[in-house]
């Protein structure tokens, strides 16, 4: 009698930028790995690589609906993450992450699976404690564009703990702060991918604001490397815990190196500053330090490079649209 297969790793989101290093890196083990999305902001071409591979499959689903699989552990990424496309259609951004979250905690439920959950530093807001550590609540705005996105997400993490008193259910809640990479979109806004397009295109690279607000940039391979370290950690580690980097950079001084890196002739210009935009932004990560031994390693400099690279390959194959503008996310 053939041994039952082992269930496999989910991860919900698996073709967007994030879910589909997080799906290479996975697939190196030993464990299947199903990736599901709707594809609303993802790309079948992101898991092109890992297709191939046996222990790996993707199927087409959205997690406002009930999901029916067996499943060893969950990563819940599902949500699109640049304002331009969470604000779309931001009621449909605001069931992804409530219902999205309910039916993947219930899918947890019936599995006995851990479940960890991609939350965001948008739960902070925009910021009135500096750096951001996890025990501060937030500055948020309940009612403005960005709310489907940060109260949607804030809404996530209290049903994650309401599963987690309510049923013991083994959950992991990572706080994401901005993170980069090749394969973020050419046209989601987002202010790396943006300015980086902007200057291979030899077109001026638009700051919206006067450029002294900062972000903290991770690159991906750190920011895979802290999840799954997150979703290994001991049961009673739940989280929220922050994963980001500790360097904080303004949008002026980002878009000078991007400027020198590429070697570009673009200019910098302004506009308006965007609604609800989070004047600083920085992690505390003493409790990713502590209870992860996690640490990002690549300078901001090495993985501008190699984004860089990404896109400087993705502009030469395809003509994609024109960025117009960028936000600080
Ligand atoms: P992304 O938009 O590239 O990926 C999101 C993926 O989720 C896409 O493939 C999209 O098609 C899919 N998706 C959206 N709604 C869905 C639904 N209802 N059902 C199934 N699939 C759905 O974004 P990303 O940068 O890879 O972000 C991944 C996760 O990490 C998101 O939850 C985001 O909130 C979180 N996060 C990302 C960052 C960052 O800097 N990249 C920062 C904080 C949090």
């Amino acid at each position: 009698m053939e041994a039952a297969a082992s269930p496999p790793i989910l991860v919900t989101g698996g073709a967007g930028f994030l879910g589909s290093h997080l799906c290479e890196r996975l697939a190196l083990g030993s464990q299947p790995v199903v990736a599901v999305d709707n594809y609303h902001t993802g790309h079948v071409e992101n898991l092109a690589a890992l297709a191939p591979l046996p222990n790996f499959t993707a199927t087409r689903h959205d997690i406002r609906t009930p999901l029916e699989l067996e499943v060893h552990s969950i990563y819940n990424l599902a949500c699109p993450a640049s304002p331009v496309h969470y604000q779309r259609d931001p009621i449909s951004t605001l069931v992804t992450n409530v219902t999205g979250a309910r039916n993947v905690l219930e899918l947890a439920r019936r599995t006995g699976a851990r479940v960890l959950q991609a939350s965001t530093s948008e739960v902070y807001g925009d910021p009135q404690v500096h750096p951001q550590g996890e025990a501060y609540w937030g500055n948020t705005n309940p009612i403005g564009p960005r709310a489907c996105y940060n109260e949607g997400k804030r809404c996530a993490e209290a049903l994650f703990f309401d599963y987690w008193r309510t049923y013991g259910l083994p959950i992991k809640i990572a706080r994401i702060f901005n993170t980069y990479g090749p394969r973020m979109a050419t046209d989601d806004g987002r202010v790396v991918s943006s300015f980086i397009v902007q200057a291979l295109r030899q077109k001026p690279i638009v700051i919206h604001g006067d450029g002294e607000q900062t972000r903290s940039f991770c690159y991906v391979d750190d920011l895979v490397d802290g999840l799954t370290r997150l979703m290994a950690s001991d049961s009673e580690v739940t989280g929220p815990i922050n994963l980001g980097t500790t360097r904080e950079t303004t949008m002026r001084e980002l878009a000078e190196i991007v400027v020198r890196l590429t070697g570009s002739r673009s200019v910098i210009v302004h506009a308006e500053r965007q609604v609800d935009d989070p004047v600083r932004r920085q992690p505390d990560i003493a409790s990713a330090k502590r209870l992860l031994g996690w640490t990002p390693t690549t300078s901001l400099e090495t993985g501008l490079e190699r984004t860089i690279q990404y896109f400087d390959k993705a502009l030469t194959d395809s003509c994609s649209s024109v960025v117009a503008g960028a936000d600080a996310i």
